[in-house]
């Protein structure tokens, strides 16, 4: 179960998001007045881009090995800094280029302004141009902070404007708050997971630099009109994390015209012929493990551990604001936001990225329905839909209804993906009216473990009081 309890983080303090950070566009320098370059829809502001950018790049680089060279790192570099100072919406980012020791074609921006140009994609570019088309391109995605765009719409559709305003005032660091909301962000992370029309705003950005850099501005379009047609395969990763908006390369051809008089751009540099050649001379990349690389679903699951030790048959009581629930002495209480998790040693599981779930235990919250006049049976449906959001398999088994020192209460049984890699999980999930609340009680084990969990669920189920 992807955890619904949001748990507390408070290691480093920080502003609370500004919510709806629309960013006002200053007008364009001169020849490209009509073109309006416009982030979209944010919760972050461009200070918390860099400060997740710099997170989010030190779990990359844990990941993926970087070419140690300093006369290639120095002149992808500068080609970078130098592109630039042509962005517009270029806001004190913290710019930097680094190159992967990959043969894969693959160029990638994190927020904030940290890009990434795989040894591949230098070695397939035919000139300067080519590649100051990419490293521009990936330039858009930041200075239109696409990454925190789309993690601002993924926490939207997790929930309303009204709750998550609420949640994010009262958290810590962004990187927490998306750690909360399941979010992660390592080589997989949402911030590059581009849609087509963030990728046709990043292709007029990139072009837009090359024309102001004096370079060709075709050099873009037609490189990765290269990477479709010479290198299908090894340009996978790209072409996924970079669709196509369709019409790339007419789309292109139309905007030239309005950036400006046409001009001669230049092409190449002998600079970057010697660091093409440099790396064409090294030893071929190792392999990197697609394991994190290209598998979007393994995100959030583990290889199963040893499992935790059978819960003890000793409860002691946890007493929560508005109820008592027993648990067995064995387990670990983790106090959260809005309720308390109960879990076995091991049984709740960071995942590669940074994002938690459970796999053993309890976790009890408390749900307050947006609509008044509520009924137990419309608020438990309201809470299911908000759990799949997180947990896009999750399935009612069945429901039935009982009754909680004497308050009518439902238990759905549900079945769900474990965070034990390919294992299943079946959860119970136990509604009980409280006042202006509704208390929620979620069990999980996985479905080999659930019967043996049984009657210590039953257990706790009957110990539960409400105030
Ligand atoms: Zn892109």
């Amino acid at each position: 179960m992807k955890t619904h309890v949001r748990r507390q983080k408070s290691d480093h303090q920080l502003a609370p998001l500004a919510l709806a950070v629309l960013v006002v566009l200053p007008s364009l320098a001169s020849g490209a007045e009509q073109l309006r370059f416009k982030p979209g829809f944010n919760l972050f502001s461009p200070q918390q881009d860099v400060q997740l950018g710099r997170e989010a790049s030190a779990d990359v680089e844990k990941q993926l090995p970087l070419v140690k060279d300093a006369q290639l790192e120095r002149y992808v570099s500068d080609l970078g800094r130098r592109l630039t100072q042509d962005a517009p919406n270029n806001a004190g980012y913290e710019w930097t280029f680094k190159v992967v020791n990959s043969q894969d074609i693959n160029a990638f921006a994190l927020p904030g302004g940290f890009i990434y140009v795989n040894r591949g994609l230098l070695e397939s570019a035919e000139d300067e141009a080519q590649l100051a088309g990419v490293m521009a391109h990936e330039i858009g995605h930041v200075v239109m902070r696409h990454g925190t765009h789309q993690a601002s719409q993924a926490m939207l559709a997790q929930m309303p404007l009204a709750i998550l305003g609420g949640v994010l005032g009262r958290s810590s660091s962004p990187t927490a708050q998306l750690a909360q909301l399941g979010i992660g962000f390592g080589v997989n992370s949402i911030f590059l997971k581009n849609s087509r029309s963030a990728e046709a705003q990043a292709d007029e950005i990139g072009t837009y630099i090359l024309y102001r850099d004096g370079y060709d501005p075709h050099a873009m379009a037609q490189f990765f009109g290269i990477i479709d047609k010479k290198y299908p395969q090894q340009g996978l990763q790209f072409l996924s994390d970079h669709p196509n908006p369709g019409n790339r390369v007419k789309k292109v051809d139309d905007l030239i015209p309005q950036l400006g008089p046409a001009k001669e751009g230049k092409t190449d540099s002998p600079e970057f012929q010697v660091a093409k050649k440099k790396l064409l001379a090294m030893p071929h990349a190792p392999k990197v493990k697609p394991a994190a690389a290209s598998t979007p679903s393994a995100s959030g699951t583990a290889p199963a551990p040893t499992p935790p030790p059978a819960p003890s048959s000793r409860l002691v009581k946890y007493e929560g604001t508005g109820f008592v629930i027993a648990h067995p002495d064995n387990w670990e209480v983790q106090k959260g936001q809005e309720g308390v998790t109960l879990a076995p040693p091991g049984g709740v599981l960071t995942g590669s990225q940074g994002e938690w779930a459970q796999a053993y235990g309890a976790s009890v919250s408390q749900q307050v329905p947006q609509k008044k006049g509520w009924g137990l049976i419309d608020a438990t449906q309201q809470l299911l839909d908000s759990m799949r959001q997180s947990n896009p398999n999750l399935r009612v088994v069945k429901q039935t209804s009982l009754k909680i020192k004497g308050r009518p209460a439902l238990s759905t049984l549900l079945e769900n993906d474990s965070p034990l890699q390919g294992q299943k999980e079946t959860d119970r999930l136990v509604t009980v009216r409280a006042k202006d609340a509704m208390l929620a009680v979620i069990f999980v084990a996985p479905q080999s473990a659930f019967e043996a969990y049984g009657p210590t669920f039953d257990a706790m189920v009957k110990s539960l009081e409400l105030r």
